[in-house]
């Protein structure tokens, strides 16, 4: 019989930011010690995290010397030096998932490659240095419009992506090492989150449907279970275990899917961590994707990603124009709705678009999940004192 001792293991995650909050959350019903990095102490997890440990994710220092405080480092985020990971690595130091992996991520021109060299279907795409060098390429007609230019590395949340649609938005063209590729008319977004430990075990959750907020270009509604044909859901499923398994990774992988006006999977990218598309597996599903992560990470077995209820998420957002010290207004009447679960992520300061929480609406249908979630973006604004 294996003998476990969570309590005595110290897990480092690197970033404390929401997506670590809700780690910890799950980490300490083991009793696991925490250890949290992160270059502001005010950030989520700071509060909640057995030990806090102040300094910057991109700082190699920084992450060798808290790698060496843990038993196993993971991350909530892909932004880590990864030489400082690999010299941690080098010394015998669990890291999960694998340097190699985040190196991979990192770089969307990596990822991308890495998709087509593995058969998982993506948008058509090549490589650029710099921004002359597409504007030659355009001018050559090797590049068609419209098409979607991406920075190669540091870009999130929409941020270094640039959609071009004709040649009067060049101008929106980003400097740096980037790819270009095809503009997908795209009908749906999905994701789904596959998770594998060690042994190569290996499970998906149910996938989840995401709705934009137009204005902030951040997902405003996430709904599961997706719209997808079961038979399109099959193809994802297989799709996200197909690449979890080729990354050879042990972890979590959020897979994000275009689905086209032909109705064909495209991958858009994908994200070593957990994500904010399997919030609502707190509710909604028998095991959590943090719980899962931890269960991945630590080579257990994988829990049940069943279903248990249909969910709707909306983030919350901060409303245009408050800048400042954070309120929540309509938060008691929302309570008083059934099913309706809110997650504050201990954001002191509220800006215009910047993610504060999210709420995930449970119920018996997915309708009636949406009708309670309207009410609760009608009611639930982010505020602050000042503005
Ligand atoms: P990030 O990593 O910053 O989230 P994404 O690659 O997810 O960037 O792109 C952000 C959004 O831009 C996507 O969710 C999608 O709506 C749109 N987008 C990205 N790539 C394409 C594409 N090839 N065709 C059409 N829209 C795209």
């Amino acid at each position: 019989m294996e003998k476990i001792a969570t309590s005595n293991l110290k897990l480092g995650i690197i970033c404390g930011g929401q997506l670590g909050k809700m780690l910890i959350q799950e980490a300490s019903k083991w009793d696991i010690i925490t250890y949290t990095l992160d270059a502001d102490e005010n950030c989520p997890a700071a509060g909640i995290s057995s030990v806090f440990v102040k300094g910057s994710n991109f700082d190699y220092d920084a992450v060798y010397n808290f790698g060496k405080l843990v038993d196993i480092l993971t991350f909530e985020i892909e932004h880590v030096n990864v030489e400082a990971l690999k010299k941690l690595k080098s010394e015998g130091l669990n890291i999960v998932p694998d340097p190699h992996v985040l190196e991979l991520i990192q770089d969307k021109g990596l990822q991308k490659c890495f998709y087509r060299d593995n058969g998982i279907p993506t948008a058509s795409f090549d490589l650029f240095g710099c921004k002359k060098d597409i504007f030659n390429a355009i001018n050559e007609n090797r590049v068609k419009f419209p098409f979607v230019q991406k920075l190669r590395k540091g870009g999130f949340d929409g941020r270094g992506v640039a959609v071009i649609n004709n040649l009067g938005e060049v101008d929106k063209l980003l400097e740096g090492p980037s790819l270009i590729e095809e503009k997908v008319v795209i009908e749906k977004e999905i994701a789904i989150i596959a998770a594998r430990n060690q042994k190569g075990e290996t499970k998906c959750f149910p996938a989840v449907e995401m709705v934009f907020n137009e204005h902030a270009n951040l997902v405003e509604r996430l709904v599961c279970p997706s719209s997808l044909t079961p038979e399109l859901n099959s193809e994802a499923e297989a799709l996200a275990s197909k690449l979890i398994e080729s990354l050879d990774m042990a972890g979590l992988l959020a897979v994000e899917f275009f689905v086209d006006v032909n109705g064909q999977l495209i991958v858009n990218e994908s994200a070593p961590r957990p994500h904010n598309s399997g919030h609502h597996t707190i509710e909604s599903v028998t095991t959590s994707q943090y719980e899962q992560h931890i269960r991945a990470i630590l080579n257990l077995p994988l829990g049940s990603t069943s279903l248990i209820s249909p969910s709707v998420l909306i983030n919350l957002l901060g409303e245009p124009f408050f800048d400042g010290p954070v309120f929540y207004e309509g938060f008691s009447e929302c309570l008083a709705i059934d099913g309706v679960k809110i997650h504050l992520y201990g954001k002191k300061i509220a800006r215009p678009y910047r993610k504060m929480g999210h709420v995930t609406v449970i119920s018996q249908s997915l309708e009636s999940a949406n009708k309670k979630a309207d009410k609760v973006m009608s009611l639930l604004k982010v505020k602050s004192w000042k503005n």
